[in-house]
């Protein structure tokens, strides 16, 4: 299986539980495919050895979230395979017409969460993991760091382009005759974007594709650059642990919202596990970039105090 084809079937099996998110990653899906006709069918490309799993999700998540029939054709022309997902529900396609329309200057992030219809902090990652399935490819890192999002439509690119940046993870735009889209280069980006994005356990490969390229070309250099990133999230997490100490020992805990009151004390019950299985904790279990979230307020809440403190 390529590496292109192993990120997108891990990606497109992840689950998801709250409504928001599914219909976010619908969107996600049907705005970087092809939408076409009256009858609307969506084209996917779909790379040798994928499964079709993430289309049939995306039949089932019509099916289930606004009662049409959908239903998904696989198709082979020469080499290529697609899977057609057709459906008739024209208020979805209008509503993307709509989008794609959004003019540049209009795009802002908060536009885009109305216009998107994002109910909650995690609904624009559910929402790009979809674009990036619909038309998104990564090289084997072995090889070269490259990662690219090919959206069907010149106007799709700039407000993709935003939540990306929101996220923040900055691309730059492909202009090459009638491709049209956003790439990322250089591997510390291109991991931590895949991660974000949901693809955890490959992210591992991609380190250590990482060290053993760079002690194959000598790169010295960059071999430092991927231990900078592992010590950094190191450093990055003992100074969440102490601070939440921190904040337990100034009896601070209790003035901060629930949520992140919760999360914080299972942090400090729970000081060695890692931020996945610290997510999964929660009740119900929140996404990892959801906990991000939480541990950067718990930060900010700390370094008030600090600030505040004699
Ligand atoms: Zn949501």
């Amino acid at each position: 299986m390529s590496f292109s084809s192993t990120i997108r079937t891990e990606l497109g099996e992840l689950p998801i539980k709250p409504l928001c998110c599914r219909r976010a990653f619908l969107y996600g899906l049907l705005y970087g495919a092809r939408v076409e006709g009256d009858q609307i069918t969506a084209e996917f490309s779909v790379t040798k050895d994928e499964s079709y799993q993430p289309y049939e999700q995306a039949v089932y998540l019509i099916r289930t979230l606004f009662s049409r029939n959908a239903g998904v054709t696989h198709v082979s022309r020469g080499a290529h395979r697609y899977a057609l997902v057709s459906f008739g529900f024209k208020k979805t396609a209008d509503h993307l017409a709509t989008l794609s329309e959004l003019p540049e200057e209009e795009a802002e992030c908060e536009t885009l969460y109305r216009a998107f219809d994002f109910k909650c902090e995690d609904c624009a990652v559910h929402f790009l993991r979809g674009v990036f399935l619909a038309c998104g490819t990564v090289n084997d890192p072995a090889k070269s760091y490259h990662l690219e999002i090919k959206l069907p439509t010149d106007g799709r690119v700039e407000p993709v382009r935003i939540l990306m940046a929101e996220a923040g993870y900055e691309m730059g735009k492909i202009n090459r005759g009638e491709k049209t889209g956003l790439f990322c280069k250089g591997g510390g980006t291109i991991q931590e974007l895949l991660a974000y994005l949901g693809a955890t356990s490959l992210v591992f490969d991609f380190f250590n594709a990482q060290i053993e390229r760079s002690i194959r070309n000598d790169e010295n250099r960059a071999t430092n650059c991927v231990a900078e990133n592992i010590s950094r999230a190191i450093r990055s997490g003992a100074r969440q642990f102490a601070a939440i100490e921190y904040l337990d020992e100034q009896n601070l805990l209790a003035a901060l919202p629930d949520d992140l009151q919760f999360t914080a004390r299972l942090r400090l019950n729970n000081p060695d596990i890692t931020l996945s299985e610290l997510a999964e904790l929660h009740f119900p279990p929140i996404s990892k970039s959801g906990l991000h979230h939480r541990l950067e307020k718990i930060m900010a809440f700390y370094e008030k105090n600090q600030k505040n403190s004699p």
